[in-house]
């Protein structure tokens, strides 16, 4: 679980949000803005090796238009930064 859990915190760390300590039944743990602070999510430790990071690549374009993440923006700037190109695309896809 351990190494689960580590995975989950790299994965959300790539788009800049950061993994909370576990809340009081154990499993869930709170999603954080790694820029501001706000919570913007949860998540449960019972995933399997590579479901968090395909999770979060699955949310990319969610992420980079702003329909997920934090409304500091700072998850779409980290979007931004990973793949530009794939940011403005998802932007113009979904953004209004
Ligand atoms: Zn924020």
């Amino acid at each position: 679980m351990g190494e689960i859990l580590e995975e989950i915190r790299r994965a959300y760390a790539t788009v800049g949000i950061t993994l909370d300590v576990p809340a009081a039944y154990g499993t869930y743990y709170r999603l954080l803005c790694a820029g501001c602070g706000r919570m913007v999510g949860n998540v449960g430790d019972r995933l399997l090796p590579g479901m968090a990071a395909e999770l979060v690549a699955e949310q990319f374009d969610l992420y980079a238009s702003g329909l997920l993440g934090c409304p500091c923006g700072h998850q779409s700037e980290r979007a931004r930064q990973l793949d530009a190109p794939r940011w403005q695309a998802a932007r113009q896809r979904l953004a209004d």
